[in-house]
Formats: structure tokens, C-alpha cells, sequence
């Protein structure tokens, strides 16, 4: 079975929009415990490799390399960028989100910076024409995200997957051919 119910979100994400192929060299950040992991690594295969990266430990599947830290730790990410080595990342996929408080105001700006560190982490690692896929929630800075997303990416979409909760701000942005800047 799978690890999370999460995962439902993301068959349903690439269903429609086709980001994961076989062969594929994906980084998942915020991944346990571990759903959205295992698609992955089951749709690119043996040929393909997900690096999973999570505040939490989680175990360890075919075809993965998990890391537990903190995304936010620039110790931690020169450790993910020392596993990736010269491996060129086709797809970053971010699933990261903050221990919620409930309160907006504090939510809202927390989850941003993880959606902003994705972000700038695509632009120094993920390859051209490459994808990203991040949850977002919707308030403070969304629409500035996603014009900034826009010009760093030839096509933007917002979807919010029948799997995520109606009532929760949550949605997912899927980002695909990542422009040469
Ligand atoms: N996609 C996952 C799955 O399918 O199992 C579920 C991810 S869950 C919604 C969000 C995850 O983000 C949590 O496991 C949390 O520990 C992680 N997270 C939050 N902040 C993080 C950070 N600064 N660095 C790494 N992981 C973080």
C-alpha cells in the first residue's frame, strides 16, 4: 500500500499534467512519510532516481536516496547537493509544508518561505526545461509567487486536486520547461 494519502494528490497531478517519465531524476523535498516518494520512484523506474528529503526520517524504497533534514539549514542542502552530485534533476517536487497553527498570519508567511526556498533551489539545480511541482497555500504573496514562477518557467498551472481538502488554501502549482536565464 501506499505510505501516505498524500499520493493521491500527486497521481492526480500528473495524470493530468505528465511531469514524472521513467528515466527521470527527481528530488522530493518535504517527503515523508513517503507516498509521494514512492510514485515516483515507481514511475521512473529502475533507470530513474528520486532523492527524498524530510525534516523526519523515513525508509528507505528502490531506486531512492532519503535524507533527513532541515530544507531551511543551508548544512542540509549542501548535503543534498553533494548526494545529487552530477546527476541533472529533470523534475523538484514540494510537498513541504510547516507545522500548522491554524492562525493564517503565521501559516501563510512560513509556508511561503518553504515554497520560495524550492524555488531558488530550481534555479541553481534543476536542468533546463526541467519541472516543479510545489503546494502553495493561497493568501499573502500567492499571486507574486506565481508571476515570479511564470517568468522562470514556460507554463504555470494552478490545481487543486479533488484529493486536497475543499475547505483548506491549499493548491498545487505545476511548473514545466524551466527557461535558460
Ligand atoms: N508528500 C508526503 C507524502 O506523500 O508522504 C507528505 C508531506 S507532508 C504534507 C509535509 C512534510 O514537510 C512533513 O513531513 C514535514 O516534516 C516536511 N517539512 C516541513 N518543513 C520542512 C523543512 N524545513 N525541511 C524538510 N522537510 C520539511
Amino acid at each position: 500500500g501506499w505510505r501516505s494519502r498524500a499520493v493521491y494528490k500527486l497521481i492526480e497531478l500528473n495524470e493530468r499534467d505528465r511531469f514524472l517519465r521513467p528515466g527521470m531524476t527527481v528530488v522530493d523535498l518535504g517527503a515523508a512519510p513517503g507516498g509521494w516518494t514512492q510514485y515516483a520512484a515507481q514511475v521512473v523506474g529502475s533507470n530513474g532516481h528520486v532523492f527524498a528529503l524530510d525534516l523526519l526520517p523515513m525508509d528507505q524504497f528502490a531506486d531512492t536516496t532519503v535524507l533527513q533534514g532541515d530544507f531551511t539549514e543551508d548544512a542540509v542542502l549542501h548535503e543534498l547537493e553533494a548526494a545529487l552530485g552530477e546527476s541533472e534533476v529533470d523534475l523538484v517536487l514540494s510537498d513541504m509544508a510547516p507545522n500548522m497553527s491554524g492562525v493564517d498570519s503565521v501559516d501563510i508567511p512560513r509556508s511561503m518561505y518553504l515554497a520560495e526556498l524550492a524555488l531558488d533551489f530550481c534555479d541553481r539545480m534543476l536542468k533546463p526545461k526541467g519541472a516543479f511541482v510545489t503546494k502553495l497555500f493561497q493568501g499573502e504573496g500567492f499571486d507574486e509567487y506565481v508571476k515570479e514562477t511564470r517568468q522562470r518557467f514556460d507554463r504555470v498551472v494552478v490545481r487543486k486536486p479533488k484529493a486536497s481538502r475543499p475547505r483548506s488554501r491549499e493548491v498545487y502549482l505545476v511548473a514545466t520547461g524551466k527557461r535558460v536565464r
